[in-house]
Parts: C-alpha cells; sequence; structure tokens
C-alpha cells in the first residue's frame, strides 16, 4: 500500500522536485516500506523519533529535519539529519553552526517562512529574511540553502497558492542578490493537499506525509 502510493507520486513528480516522505508518528517498519519502494529523503519532526527510525532504515537514505528545533537538541540533530529545513532565527543558526563546527561539518539548512504571516507560527517573516541569511553567512559551519514555508492550514488547495508565491518571490529576490556563501537552489514547499499546486509556484522539494502513509493515527 504505501509502496504503490509511493511509486505513484515518483512517477507523477517532474524530475527535478525531490519527494520528502515525512514520516512523523510513524512506525520504522513503515518509513522502510517507502524506502524499499524508492523514498530517497526522509522527513522527521523530532529528533528522537528520527533517530528510532535510522536504528532500522540506515542511512543510506538522506534524512531531512522539518519540525521545530529547539536548541538543546541541536547537538544531536547536527549528528544525524543532512539538512536542517527549519531555521527561523539567529540563535538556532549560531547553535547549529556551533554544535557543526564540533563535529567537524558544515550543515545545510532552509530558512523556514512564516508566509501566512501567523503570530502563533514558526518561521521568519518575508521582510526579516534577508537580514536573517546575511547573518547566517557570518557563521562558518552552516550554509543556507534555500527556503521552506508551510503556510496556514486552508482548505481548498488553490487557497495555498498566495503563500506559495509570496514565497517563491522572496526566493528568487533572494536569489537575485548574489549573497556570497548563499546558495538558494532549493524550495521546500507543498503537504499531501497542497503539493501540485506547490509544484505549479515553483517548489523544488515537497514534504508528504498523509498522502503516503494514509491518516496519521489519532
Ligand atoms: C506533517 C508534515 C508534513 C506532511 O503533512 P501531510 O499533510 O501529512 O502530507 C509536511 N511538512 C511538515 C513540516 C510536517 O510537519
Amino acid at each position: 500500500m504505501i509502496g504503490d502510493r509511493i511509486k505513484a507520486v515518483l512517477a507523477e513528480l517532474p524530475a527535478h522536485v525531490e519527494l520528502v516522505a515525512a514520516a512523523k508518528t510513524r512506525r520504522p517498519e513503515e518509513v522502510l516500506e517507502a524506502v524499499a519502494a524508492g523514498a530517497k529523503i526522509i522527513g522527521e519532526n523530532y529528533v528522537q523519533e528520527a533517530e528510532a527510525a535510522q536504528a532500522v532504515v540506515g542511512r543510506n537514505v538522506r534524512w531531512h529535519f522539518i519540525g521545530h528545533l529547539q536548541t538543546n537538541k541541536v547537538k544531536k540533530a547536527v549528528e544525524i539529519f543532512d539538512l536542517i529545513e527549519t531555521v527561523d532565527s539567529l540563535k538556532l543558526g549560531r547553535e547549529i553552526d556551533r554544535r557543526s563546527r564540533a563535529a567537524n561539518r558544515v550543515m545545510p539548512v532552509l530558512i523556514e517562512i512564516n508566509s501566512g504571516r501567523e503570530p502563533q507560527k514558526f518561521g521568519v517573516m518575508p521582510e526579516e529574511t534577508e537580514a536573517l541569511i546575511r547573518n547566517l553567512t557570518r557563521l562558518p559551519n552552516i550554509r543556507v540553502e534555500g527556503l521552506m514555508t508551510m503556510g496556514p492550514e486552508t482548505g481548498e488547495p488553490e487557497d495555498s497558492r498566495p503563500y506559495f508565491r509570496v514565497t517563491r518571490e522572496l526566493f528568487d529576490r533572494i536569489a537575485s542578490l548574489g549573497i556570497p556563501g548563499v546558495a538558494m537552489t532549493r524550495l521546500s514547499m507543498g503537504m499531501s493537499h497542497s503539493y501540485r499546486v506547490a509544484v505549479e509556484e515553483g517548489a523544488t522539494i515537497v514534504r508528504l506525509g498523509t498522502i503516503l502513509f494514509g491518516p496519521r493515527p489519532a
């Protein structure tokens, strides 16, 4: 079942769009099924859940952190993830830099954009993004590779389009600045109900959970 859904989505996505299988709350065996069917990137919201999944699935796939990262989890996160998609503050960036230096690596990250400008949500406001990125370029062990957004929960997929568009425009604008050390190559947006719209708006990464694994257990 999971395998068939993974194969169908992989067949549908354009070649330049990467699939992240968003695995929160799934059992490691389900993640393994996704990998067996061709999933190359697993998205995890929790560091501990990722460790449990990696113990079963191994490191031959890439692991993206897609949740909200607390500073006390950064040390472990830089050891077990290949990309952190959700950097939204200089404080978090500094801690990732510090822990990455200690681990002797450079951590690729995306900046999470609060495209819906929702006060209670994580992510940096669009107008604060350039300044955050410029500050992050001073940190040698973190490398900005693009943007990520969730957008507000909406009823219709089409309702997500303005938030994806705002994020894509910001992505293009920052790319055009040519900030040294910044590679604007990845744009992560779109979930199960909205990924087709996100791809139309320029996503290069979609993060899908429900459509691959079924409804999450309540
Ligand atoms: C859960 C989650 C997803 C996947 O959501 P679905 O609606 O189940 O496809 C994508 N991105 C993030 C950050 C998530 O937490």
